[in-house]
């Protein structure tokens, strides 16, 4: 019966690194190869195309079909010199993920042959037939069909034998289906917003850019492992296991050396990396065993994201070649820290200045307070939002768990910048001074230190952290799409600089001195948003009753955090900021609801499955071997001592039966549950019921199981145990 498992167990000890064959070039040579970057544009299109088709992207100017045209012939050429024989439009589902769908180049050369073909309009424009990507109602509401459209803001790549053409999906009648579209209107926004406000500092900004950095936390697994657990095939997770004796309790796995399987799997990993054009650069053991981090540099967010996305897929293939399988889910195993992908992000001008850095003269520290200040703000104004952003089934168990960001949005500041915001506070509104028309303001403002970025200075329990010069993001999850959370934050943030150009504009129309103008917004913001600035333990019971306290959102069900988007404000915001119409925002809703509720289906009927076919018949086969040893004992022994050496047996016959009983009621109980939820009137309570009724009877069903799993014969037990599936040799 635990065949498969002891032999999974054996497969995944005995081997050994797989070689890895890297290029015979240097990093310099071979880095972007796979992408249609500037340089092979320079070298594949014609001058004037060139020219044409590099201002389009730097000035966010439309794309002539002629241009279009000529464009597509260079890329098809460079394509098709460098193996690529399919293009595809590749594109982000709100399903999560990646779509493509390929088409080979080739044509009808009239004479019964082929010639390779690809048009500016294959380019520019497709209609996947996208009717089973889900909508929320969209395609219902307004026109079946939907179309994804060219992003050339970022580059085309060839992943095997296929030209990936970045695109947005959108429907027929303009709604996005995807994350791509809202997050490219967000950075709009926010370039827009911000540009304003940096304005006031300096007149030569045209342009302001937000920058992602993004660092993918995951797990590896042997896929021998992997495969004797159906859990982890199906779900991503284990559903069931006992913790194991040792786990990370000697903190002995981060940081620590990495096992040379894992290397030759990273190494492989980055040189892919490089060759897509995506810089990774930081890796290394996380806390968790078999827990891994990849960090790139940081690169302009519409390009990150996509290189996120990318490289999720990547990793997957990667380790393939590898005997691994990649675990991106949140909290793949309990017990022990989940995994979640710190968004590090920042606001930076075309000038070359980063706005969440302190800079050297009192007025470029103005400009820095006010940047943090309006941040701050839009976090604290939109903290329901945000967590909402965040929130999926999976990641649903990361938050709150063990190591990892409370279900309640705050910010950590550190105690130089708290110190800094406490003297503004403290500030007479008047102590501005005006010195020569161009102000000087009086406070410590001036004096902070250039590295004001102190690394001891982390709270790791903090699920927003001003990190020196750029908040890092930390509650987002392993395996989401980044621009769910980029989308809410560059948005919020958008919208509070325009609130606070507004007001400061009106201040100046008021013959107010503009430096003053913006220190007095300011300081109020800092006064105003002081509820969301916590630098303390974000983990303990306290702050969870004092955030209630400050009023910040405390809701810790996801189905109804998702009612956060759809709540007035929101609406508004979303709307000023043109990110997304009132229509999209309830359309993703019902995407997320629906997503939910999926999952934990799914879940739920897996572990009804393992529970009753593998889980239950391996406790019985024990009981009746223990069952039968107890008719030896009473054939050998009478009496008092037959009852005290069969006691312990007839003691674990009966907690046995216990369990069983248990697990039994419990699955019944959950499959009526489940089949209550489904018949729920809308994709709304639908998730509540599957949030409220069917994840605490999943949770103890497990316990239940997790009991046995200590109780049963080794030798018996059906599944790889978490010291079988945690420890790579
Ligand atoms: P940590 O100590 O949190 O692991 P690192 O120094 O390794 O931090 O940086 C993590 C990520 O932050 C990297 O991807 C890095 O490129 C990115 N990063 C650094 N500076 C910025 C910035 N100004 N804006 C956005 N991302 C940044
Ligand atoms: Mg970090």
């Amino acid at each position: 019966m635990s065949d498969l498992r002891f032999k999974s167990v054996e497969e995944a000890s005995s081997r050994k690194p797989v070689e890895v064959k890297l290029p015979n070039e240097s990093v310099e040579k071979y880095y972007a190869k796979q992408v249609f970057n500037r340089q092979k544009m320079f070298e594949y299109l014609p001058q004037s195309t060139y020219q044409a088709l590099v201002d389009a992207i730097d000035n966010k100017k439309p794309l002539s079909l002629s241009l279009a045209d000529s464009v597509a012939e260079g890329m098809k050429r460079w394509a098709i010199d460098n193996g690529a024989r399919h293009y595809t439009h590749w594109f982000h589902p709100l399903t999560g993920g990646t779509a493509e769908k390929h088409d080979s180049f080739i044509d009808h050369n009239g004479e019964g042959g082929v010639v390779s073909e690809f048009t500016g309009k294959l380019l520019v424009q497709q209609e996947p037939d996208a009717s089973s990507f889900p909508n929320g109602g969209i395609r219902n509401t307004f026109e079946a069909r939907g179309y994804s459209a060219w992003d050339i803001s970022s580059p085309a790549f060839i992943i095997n034998d296929t030209l990936c053409i970045p695109t947005v999906f959108i429907s027929y009648t303009g709604e996005s289906l995807d994350y791509k579209t809202p997050l490219l209107k967000a950075l709009n926004s926010v370039d827009k917003a911000a540009t304003r406000v940096a304005r006031y500092f300096d007149k030569n900004v045209n342009h302001v850019k937000s920058y992602l950095g993004w660092e993918q936390e995951y797990f590896l697994v042997d896929e021998a492992l992997y495969a004797a657990r159906p859990d982890l095939v199906m779900t991503g997770r284990t559903l069931m296991g006992h913790e194991s004796a040792k786990n990370q309790q000697l903190e002995d796995h981060y940081f620590g050396s990495i096992p040379m399987r894992v290397a030759a799997f990273m190494l492989d990993l980055e040189t892919e990396c490089h060759k897509l054009g995506i810089p990774a650069k930081t890796r290394h053991n996380e806390v968790a065993p078999n827990q891994f981090e990849l960090a790139p540099i940081f690169e302009e967010a519409n390009l990150a994201n996509d290189h996120n996305q990318l490289l999720m897929s990547l990793m997957a293939e990667v380790a393939r070649k590898h005997n691994f399988r990649v675990l991106l889910h949140e909290k793949p195993f309990a017990g022990i820290n989940g995994s979640g992908k710190h968004n590090n992000w920042s606001l930076g001008t075309d000038t070359g200045v980063l706005l969440f850095a302190p800079g050297k003269t009192p007025e470029q520290n103005l400009q820095f307070i006010t940047f943090v200040a309006n941040v701050m703000a839009a976090v604290h104004k939109h903290n329901a939002l945000m967590k909402a952003s965040i929130m999926t089934a999976t990641n649903a168990h990361r938050l709150g768990a063990n190591e990892a960001p409370p279900a309640i949005i705050s910010m950590f500041l550190g105690s130089q910048l708290s110190q800094i915001l406490d003297s503004v506070e403290a500030t007479e509104e008047d102590a501005v001074i005006n010195l020569n028309g161009k102000g000087k303001v009086n406070l410590d403002i001036a004096q902070i230190p250039e590295l004001m970025i102190d690394n001891t200075d982390r709270n790791r329990t903090s699920p927003f952290a001003f990190t020196g010069n750029r908040f890092e993001y930390r509650a987002v999850g392993s395996s989401a799409n980044c621009a769910s959370a980029l989308i809410a934050l560059n948005a919020v943030v958008a919208d509070q600089l325009n609130q606070f150009a507004d007001k400061v504009d009106a201040r100046v129309a008021a013959g107010e001195q503009l430096n003053q103008a913006i220190f007095k917004e300011m300081r109020q913001l800092v006064i105003d948003s002081k509820a969301i600035h916590f630098d303390g333990n974000g983990y303990s019971d306290e702050w969870k009753k004092e955030a209630e306290r400050r009023g910040l959102d405390v809701e810790s069900s996801a189905p109804l955090m998702y009612d956060a988007y759809t709540r007035p404000e929101s609406l508004e915001m979303f709307r000023r900021t043109g990110v997304l119409t009132p229509k999209e925002v309830e359309a993703r809703n019902e995407v997320k609801w629906e997503m939910y509720s999926k999952k934990v289906q799914i879940e739920s009927r897996v572990l009804g499955d393992l529970a009753i076919n593998h889980i239950i018949p391996a406790a019985t086969r024990y009981q009746s071997l223990l069952l039968d040893n107890v008719y030896k004992i009473k054939e050998l022994f009478k009496g008092e001592k037959m009852e005290k050496i069969a006691s312990h047996d007839l003691e674990a016959i009966e907690q046995m039966a216990d369990y069983i009983a248990a697990i039994r009621k419990g699955v019944d109980d959950m499959v009526d549950k489940r089949h209550k939820a489904n018949r729920m009137p809308d994709e709304r309570s639908k998730a509540i019921a599957y949030h409220d009724d069917i994840v605490p009877a999943m949770e103890e069903i497990r316990k239940n199981i997790d009991a046995l799993e200590l109780m049963v014969d080794n030798e018996i037990w059906p599944l790889p145990k978490y010291r079988e599936l945690l420890f790579i040799r």
